[in-house]
């Protein structure tokens, strides 16, 4: 089924208030201005099925109901529809201007555990790959948004989730008659404040002492037991004021705490079985860390587009700065080329398509490098007026007593208005809503890098060396520890 924004907000408005933010409950997440501009956001991806220019990127025909879908409530069942999601990602940079994770990490959970849910079964006698079909299906007909929820508080980070002397730093479950009980926090987690329902997944992989915290299941945001904090993020005051200071993007993130929350066994895809819990973890890192690539490119797009637009705005042209333009672009294409790379070399996994390893967590390593270097060059194309605290606020440039002569002082000879909207985007960009997401999100560089390290066979390229030099392969060979 195909929602238009309109149905779309309609469905969110219907929900129970429980999102608070400020200390207060928001009673309406899609008029109040902490969380509107993100459910317009995620508004305008549902109503980009319906343009004929970007229906293809934002849709695509369901390979479990054969019809067409929201692209973010399909099976991605080959290496195409995985491609689809990392040029859907670019192009919701291009009309939201930032991150709508409401169409992301959710779906890319459901995905994830396709192979491992069907493996357990086949293992213990469960039913957790019909439920997980039943439900992509429910979610394809009423056009979800979803939550993808892994980041667990993890409280002392030297000990694992059995050892934690608060048990809820990780969500854990209880079975109960016809269906579980969740407990715990999850912390950080994008696009809650638009979506339907939340995903919930393992952060980790956990052994045989830490059955209950292996779950994966899906509950209505509105869930009873379900409380939402949204973050405190830079910038988010000026969104709530009236002006240019703003950028009225979709970022958003959350803190989720999970008291008593109930999800019926239909809607429950693992409980308990720990060992799955680091094959859906590892398939969801695959495929969230290749398609990372294009969404950081996209905002990459942004910055140059937005750097070349400011060096007008500041009289200069495109022509002064296409040396440090072009390395934007390239920046953007090593990402984007890294993640498609994985994407086309990736394997089938019981009807899903998953990324190659060591490409995928290549590219989050380059994704957590590279578009700082591309920002740092957009502000040296723009000028100081993007590193913050340079323009007075839009109240005082407006204001009637000096606004005029302070409008006049930023006009480089276009007018001040265009100059100011874009250095503000540009330093939105660059230390506001856009940095994160390049580090953290989808997880942190260093486990990147211990996946590229577990994924290279070592002594294949030693043995590759001596070969071509003729040094036998039983020299210079590491005794095993
Ligand atoms: C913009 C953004 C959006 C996000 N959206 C989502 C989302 O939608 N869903 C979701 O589930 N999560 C989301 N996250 C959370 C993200 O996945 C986590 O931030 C990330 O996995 C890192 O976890 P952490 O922040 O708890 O870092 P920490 O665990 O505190 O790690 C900090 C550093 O310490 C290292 N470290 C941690 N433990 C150890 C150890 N035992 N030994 C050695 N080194 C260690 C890490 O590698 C890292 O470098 C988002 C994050 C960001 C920034």
């Amino acid at each position: 089924m195909l929602k238009t924004g309109a149905q779309y907000i309609e469905s969110i408005k219907a929900m129970k208030p429980n999102i608070y933010k400020w200390g207060k409950l928001i009673e309406d997440v899609t008029t109040h201005p902490a969380t509107a501009s993100h459910i317009k956001c995620v508004a305008n991806c549902y109503d980009a099925a319906f343009d004929p220019e970007l229906a293809p990127i934002f849709t695509n025909v369901s390979a479990l109901s054969g019809q067409v879908a929201h692209r973010w409530n399909t099976l991605m069942a080959n290496a195409a529809d995985v491609a689809g999601n990392a040029h859907m990602k670019r192009a919701s940079y291009y009309i939201n201007g930032s991150c709508t994770g409401t169409i992301c990490a959710g779906w890319t959970v459901l995905n994830a555990h396709f192979g491992p849910s069907a493996r357990c079964d086949a293992k213990y006698g469960t039913n957790y790959h019909q439920n997980l079909i039943d439900f992509m299906k429910e979610a394809e007909d009423n056009a979800y948004g979803l939550a993808g929820c892994l980041t667990d508080a993890k409280g002392n980070r030297a000990l694992n989730a059995a050892k934690q002397p608060d048990k809820n730093a990780y969500l854990h479950f209880d079975k109960v008659d016809g269906g579980i009980k969740l407990n715990g926090y999850k912390i950080q987690i994008c696009g809650v404040a638009g979506c339907n329902y939340i995903v919930v997944m393992p952060t980790t992989g956990f052994g045989p002492d830490a059955k209950e915290f292996a779950v994966v299941a899906a509950c209505p945001r509105d869930a009873e037991g379900v409380t939402i904090v949204e973050t405190r993020r830079p910038s988010d005051t000026r969104v709530e004021e009236e002006g240019w200071d703003g950028i009225k993007s979709g970022t958003t993130q959350a803190f989720i705490i999970f008291e008593d929350v109930f999800v019926p066994d239909n809607h429950v895809f693992l409980a308990g079985e720990n060992e799955f819990a680091a094959q859906v973890l590892g398939n969801f890192t695959n495929i969230y860390r290749a398609a990372i690539g294009s969404c950081v490119g996209g905002q990459g797009d942004l910055i140059a587009g937005a750097a070349i637009a400011l060096a007008r705005a500041n009289g200069l042209t495109q022509k002064a700065f296409q040396d440090k333009l072009t390395n934007i672009v390239v920046l953007n294409n090593v990402t984007i080329g890294l993640g498609i790379g994985a994407i086309m070399e990736g394997h089938d996994d019981g009807g899903a398509w998953i990324p190659d390893t060591a490409l995928a967590h290549s590219n989050k390593i380059q994704v957590a490098t590279l578009p700082y270097e591309a920002k740092r060059l957009a502000v040296e194309i723009g000028g100081g007026i993007i590193e913050t605290g340079c323009i007075p606020s839009y109240k005082d440039m407006t204001s009637p007593i000096y606004g005029e002569k302070l409008m006049a002082s930023m006009d480089a000879g276009s007018g001040a208005e265009d100059r100011i909207k874009l250095a503000r985007l540009l330093e939105w960009l660059h230390i506001g809503g856009g940095v994160p997401g390049c580090l953290h999100g989808g997880g942190s560089p260093d486990t990147a890098r211990m996946l590229v390290k577990g994924a290279t066979p070592w002594e294949k390229y030693v043995n590759l060396a001596k070969k071509i030099v003729n040094i036998p392969e039983d020299h210079l060979v590491e005794a095993k520890k």
